[in-house]
């Protein structure tokens, strides 16, 4: 029988979603590993998910698929490359040859390594102890060298690893427009720093007793758009989102009673990136058309919900006085300009998770120079802690005193995820892009949130964002959305507006 293009392209969409079958499994063992495995499990854990990731690769580089794309790249179904077919083709091929250079070795031994790493990184941190979690590291970084060298680039190998998270981006691109809002957010820190806020308070180390944050941020989640009937929220010590399935996405959040940022905004901010999964097409679950596009988009998804709505004055006229009722003791004789102010106060930290939206690309350019110093051999992991103190000291002015406060905050390296911080401040540059294009186009978004209606803004996203899938590349989605490409501009007015008004600059 001679098969038609459509049969082809018919095989290679079940045989995908039947790859998406084992790796939905691969993220369901990891979600548990994070959440509610105990310690001795790990080594097992390991073994399995070390196993999974192997079958998963030989699917993913499966000859088969080689030659169906082959076909299908110059068939009648190709032709239109943003159309559903297209994105199936363009982004399976472009999967298929990434994959393709991996060494089945290699990644099984990263996959393998990764585990170890978390379970060492972990360890380390509760002890604050950076030799605990030395010898994985620096495994860690001898394999993704070795996967940078596989996968080949043009001008250093954070291009081949960036590739992974932020298709097409390259290091050059995300070195100038890091530069580009470095150039503009030092002289506003400048400023600020000269200043105080027009209303100061300490309203937010009071004592907020963690039942009752759970009750508010479960709360929270579901009035934006949280579907719990498809999603869940749990307790890790570091926050995450994941996708088991279309109708499956957990995130979770910590809990500190002293502190009510880290949950308020850290479930906003989770919540953000699993709207996003939740508003995908499900009928193309598992293939690129029902994909989200990169982590950078991913990540305008929870910082539009965690910056541009979720510390707005619209948000928290709808929500101050809720607030107040839940925490009646800590809230009671806190003003709505003192909370407000309170939650957008800009201050160097040491923490990036708890950075405020200002100093917050400072945390990730530092990321970013070390990574790159790293993987080229011009830092060694002995002299890491020492390398990022002295950037923290010389961006920011502070310097940690404990390896937990310093280099051992992030679970990103002990992971393998190299490349990956740059994402985080591209998240918040197409979210201030974005925000700016809908304010435009509802024209009363304003007066939405500070009714507590937010539909009519989760539309707006899932329709112009979620719904493209993988159709659009990062870059091509922000050009079509907002009818020009990414640029520094909409995130530097949003953060010079917020914060000339709260200290009167
Ligand atoms: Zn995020």
């Amino acid at each position: 029988m001679t098969l038609t293009d459509q049969n082809i392209f018919d095989r290679l969409c079940i045989f995908m979603r039947e790859t998406q079958l084992l790796q939905s499994t691969f993220s369901l063992l990891g979600w548990d590993e994070r959440t509610g495995m105990p310690p001795e499990g790990a080594e097992y854990r390991g073994e399995q998910m070390t196993y999974l990731a192997g079958i998963i690769h030989r699917r993913r580089t499966d000859s088969q698929l080689g030659d169906w794309l082959e076909r299908l790249i110059d068939s009648p179904l190709y032709s239109k490359p943003h159309s559903i077919e297209g994105t199936v083709i363009r982004e399976s091929k472009r999967q298929f040859d990434r994959q393709r250079k991996l060494p089945e070795s290699l990644v099984m031994e990263l996959t393998r390594t990764s585990v170890q790493g978390q379970q060492d990184w972990q360890k380390a941190r509760e002890r604050n102890d950076f030799s605990i979690f030395m010898p994985s590291l620096k495994k860690i970084i001898h394999l993704k060298r070795q996967e940078a060298d596989a996968i080949g680039f043009l001008e250093c190998r954070y291009d081949a690893l960036l590739d992974e998270y932020e298709p097409w981006e390259t290091t050059a691109r995300v070195k100038n427009i890091l530069e580009d809002l470095r150039r503009e957010l030092t002289p506003l820190l400048q400023q600020i720093a000269g200043a105080s806020p027009v209303s100061q308070s300490h309203c937010l180390n009071k004592t907020f007793p963690i039942e009752k944050q759970k009750i508010i941020g479960r709360e929270i989640a579901k009035t934006i758009g949280f579907d719990f009937q498809q999603g869940r929220l749990d307790t890790t010590v570091h926050p995450f989102c994941t996708e088991l399935g279309p109708y499956d996405t957990r995130i979770t959040t910590r809990y500190n009673e002293h502190f009510l940022p880290t949950s308020l905004f850290g479930i906003l901010h989770e919540a953000g990136h699993a709207i996003y999964e939740q508003g995908l097409q499900k009928q193309w679950y598992g293939l690129p058309p029902g994909q989200t596009i990169s982590l950078g988009i991913h990540e305008s998804q929870s910082r539009i919900w965690e910056n541009q709505i979720g510390r707005s004055r619209d948000f928290w006229t709808y929500y101050f006085p809720r607030l107040q009722n839940v925490f009646p003791k800590a809230l009671h004789d806190v003003s709505f300009n003192a909370f407000y102010s309170a939650i957008n106060t800009v201050t160097p930290s040491l923490i990036r998770v708890e950075a405020d939206e200002v100093t917050y690309n400072l945390h990730i350019l530092i990321r970013f120079e070390l990574e790159q110093l790293l993987l080229d051999e011009h830092l060694s992991i002995a002299d890491l802690p020492e390398a990022w103190n002295d950037k923290y000291e010389s961006y920011l002015g502070i310097r940690p005193r404990t390896f937990t406060e310093g280099v051992l905050q992030d679970i990103h390296w002990s992971g393998g995820a190299f490349g990956y911080f740059p994402t985080y401040a591209l998240g918040n540059l197409y979210s201030a892009q974005f925000f700016a294009k809908c304010e435009s186009d509802l024209g009363d978004l304003s007066a939405q949130i500070s009714a507590g209606h937010f539909d009519g803004f989760r539309h707006w996203l899932q329709e112009h964002i979620h719904q493209q899938g993988q159709c659009y590349s990062a870059g091509e989605l922000v050009t079509l959305v907002t009818g020009e490409p990414l640029t520094h501009r909409y995130l530097v007015n949003y953060l010079r507006n917020k914060v000339s008004e709260i200290y009167a600059l």
